[in-house]
């Protein structure tokens, strides 16, 4: 039994295969560990329709559902995309999961990428064995997802947990979201990179920062400080004490964790200890989660 999962993002097209665990199914345990069979990267093709063949023609003999996980928001039921800004092509109201499904002739199911980072953290990764799990995913942008009770809420349009946008500075710079200050215009890779001549990804800013560059240092720092705000926010409001950080920029994470701490720390008196884990899946996550929803009922 094999389930293809794909993990949709603006420059590439991450692919996973899962094999049966151990046990049926995922179940609602936390002990079935399903093993990777593949994975691989495409660049992502130039519209929703493309994907769609691209993704048909991954599926392997002997699939028995896919799943597809989208850098926006969703209608699962539907298979809708909704507003998914970053891949290229017009991707509003596109039927993802009826035209993917008529190719195949398999169940698909469409989700948002960071629940699907979200799942398969859960079950097979970082928070393993935990039920109330907030996580963060730094990229491009910052994706969230919330579990409680040992499940990844949804909200109506698949965009529950957007930590990315809780406002830290309300005068801070623009965010796509239409609102300043978010978290995401300091802790996601172009929020990193802003205003340092000469770095251009956020792993050059880390790479620079453990050779001492001070302005490279002062901006992860100020990454730090700005994850701690929104996820202190979420963990007080959710009242949750696990964080779960994982994303392209979380290679950085331990140069931002000292001010995150900071953070964390004046509020211990509300939040308690918030343990900070980063992801284990690696750039896998979301493929596989993806792939995991497939496979449910
Ligand atoms: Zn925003």
């Amino acid at each position: 039994m094999t389930r293809l999962g794909v993990d949709v993002g603006g420059t590439a097209v991450k692919w996973a295969l899962l094999g049966e665990g151990e046990g049926e199914g995922e179940g609602e345990g936390e002990g079935e560990a399903a093993e990777v069979l593949g994975t691989g990267t495409v660049p992502t093709p130039s519209g929703p329709a493309e994907v769609v063949e691209l993704v048909a023609g991954l599926v392997p003999e002997g699939a028995v559902s896919i799943g597809i996980g989208l850098p926006g928001h969703v209608d699962r039921a539907a298979g809708i995309a909704l507003f998914v800004p970053n891949p290229p092509g017009e991707w509003t109201g596109f039927p993802v999961g009826p035209e993917l499904s008529g190719r195949t002739g398999l169940p698909v199911a469409v989700v948002n990428d960071a629940r699907a980072f979200a799942l398969a953290e859960l079950r097979t990764g970082a928070a393993r064995g935990r039920s109330d799990v907030l996580f963060a995913v730094l990229g491009t942008g910052i994706g969230g997802a919330v579990a409680l009770a040992g499940e990844i809420l949804t909200g109506p349009r698949d965009n529950l947990g957007e930590v990315g946008h809780i406002t830290v500075d309300p005068a801070g710079p623009p965010c796509c979201c239409g609102n300043r200050g978010c978290a995401e215009t300091y802790a996601a890779a172009p929020g990193i990179v802003r205003g340092l001549d000469g770095l251009t990804t956020a792993a050059a800013v880390a790479a620079a920062a453990r050779a001492g560059d001070r302005a490279a240092t002062a901006a992860l720092g100020r990454a730090g400080w700005a994850l701690g705000v929104a996820l202190g926010d979420a963990v007080a409001l959710l009242g949750i004490g696990t964080v779960v950080v994982g994303g392209g920029v979380a290679g950085a994470l331990d140069l931002m964790l000292a001010a995150m701490r900071d953070e964390f720390e004046r509020r211990r008196p509300l939040i308690g200890d918030v343990a900070v884990l980063p992801a284990a899946l690696g750039p896998w996550a979301g493929a596989i989660g993806a792939a995991l929803y497939g496979g449910m009922p």
